[in-house]
């Protein structure tokens, strides 16, 4: 998509909030969510972020100010569209500009229609976000930052970290749809099966099930997948971009001590399928067209990528510039009103691997992808201590040192996440000459294991 007059930074709305240059939702982003209001005789509606406003796509099109259908049958397919817009990306772009020019400061056709824009727009503060894909068909993580590989290869393979197929392959695992759940839903401590190391030369200990005592987040980013494909079709990389229609924030919660006993040999399993969590905003790859840049530089002894997953055009202009934050608050800092406390900043474009190489090799094999799908990026970690996207690289310190724990404003420590913890991810997106636009929150509190 190029840039067009969605894109333009002197666009402002008659809706002021819009107009915030702190809101992370100005007229350049319409982002898309499934929305409910708690208590109210009305459906859950699908919407656009605006300022602190939901716009009620739904009350939108009843108003026919999306426009008319031609009958009972195109009206209720572009219903079923508005509720599902990845099924055609294009036409997405379509009602894109329209709400644009509907928002827009000199437009007044709903803005003097007061029936139709107490209709259409909700306080987002009146209305609880649901999952935006519901359910997500499939979903697959993978381990795009070779940042991150290289921090957790170190932990095990001091002298080798990074394993000899990672610069040719883009390495992922399946991961599990049912358990993926919306930010603010709290996450339970899971059990699971763990065992400590033995001292060595006595005899081996047997392990044990219990809650686990080393969680963990893992700060990602997710594909939130287009129209999709047919099964035995391979997605050519120069037509990757098509199958993604936006990017939501995603927590892959990680049981470090159930990870260590299990990966072997199939990789993970229930250390990491108990809650992945997402943000409810569909930042759309439209919004994102302006924070396109190029794909991480590879070292001079790098391999170049196969010719599947080379194309120029990725290469300039594949990766995209999006600041990605973690924060935490406990349970004590809350009490206390102590405001959250950063834990680390990154950037997407610090993956190995773009968006379109998982796209473009995820199907090379024929495997299908299906409307809504969801590809988690893998940690996000960039070169610095203060970029790295997980507690697991965050306390550790070196092979053989003790985890090193993080200091909190309240003089807690954190080297692992206790009950009542609250992971908050935010992220954004700033260029001279555009407009900043963000992605809103994920959050999760942890909950103590269920007995
Ligand atoms: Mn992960």
């Amino acid at each position: 998509m190029p840039l067009d007059e969605t894109h333009d930074v002197s666009l402002t709305s008659w809706l002021e909030s819009a107009n915030d240059p702190a809101t992370d939702f100005p007229l350049q982003n319409l982002p898309f969510g499934i929305g409910v209001i708690e208590g109210a005789d009305l459906g859950a509606f699908p919407c656009v972020a605006l300022g602190d406003q939901c716009v009620d796509l739904f009350a939108l099109m009843e108003s026919g100010l999306l426009g008319e259908a031609e009958d009972d049958d195109s009206a209720a397919e572009f219903e079923d569209f508005l509720a599902a817009p990845w099924l055609d990306p294009q036409a997405w772009s379509g009602v894109r500009s329209r709400l644009v020019e509907l928002f827009s400061s000199s437009n007044t056709e709903l803005k003097n229609d007061r029936k139709a824009r107490t209709l259409a727009l909700r306080p987002m503060k009146s209305v609880r976000m649901l999952m935006p894909m519901d359910p997500v068909p499939n979903y697959t993580d993978f381990y795009a930052s070779v940042h991150h590989a290289t921090n957790v290869g170190r932990m095990f393979r001091p002298d080798n970290p990074l394993l000899p197929n990672y610069k040719w392959v883009p390495i992922g695992y399946h991961g599990r749809a049912s358990s993926i759940v919306a930010s603010g839903t709290p996450v339970v401590r899971p059990n699971g099966q763990t065992k400590s190391d033995d001292a060595p030369g006595a005899a081996p200990t047997p392990p044990s099930f219990g809650p686990c005592k080393m969680l963990d987040y893992e700060l990602e980013m997710g594909l939130v997948i287009g129209p999709g494909t047919d099964l035995g079709h391979a997605v050519p990389i120069d037509e990757a971009w098509e199958q993604i229609f936006g990017m939501v924030l995603l927590n892959d919660w990680s049981a470090r001590d159930v990870q260590k006993w299990e990966y072997q040999p199939l990789g993970p399993f229930l250390a990491k399928n108990f809650a992945t969590s997402i943000s409810p905003w569909v930042v759309t790859l439209d919004a994102l067209e302006p924070f396109r840049t190029h794909a991480m530089k590879r070292d001079p002894g790098d391999p170049a990528p196969l010719p599947h997953l080379h194309d120029p055009y990725d290469q300039d202009f594949g990766a995209f510039d999006i600041r990605m934050e973690v924060l935490l608050q406990t349970a004590e800092m809350k009490k206390r009103s102590v405001a959250p406390h950063r834990l680390s900043l990154g950037n997407l474009k610090d993956l190995y691997w773009t968006p379109a190489q998982l796209v473009a090799h995820h199907t090379s094999n024929g495997c299908n992808l299906e409307p809504g799908d969801l590809m988690g990026t893998g940690t996000v970690s960039g070169p610095t201590p203060d970029s790295r996207g997980c507690l697991l690289e965050l306390t550790w310190e070196g092979p053989g040192q003790p985890r090193k724990p993080i200091q909190l404003p309240t003089s807690e420590s954190r080297t692992f996440l206790h009950d009542g913890d609250e992971v908050i991810f935010r992220a954004w997106c700033e260029r001279e000459g555009f407009r900043r636009i963000g992605f809103g929150e994920c959050r999760g509190v942890i909950s103590p294991a269920r007995g």
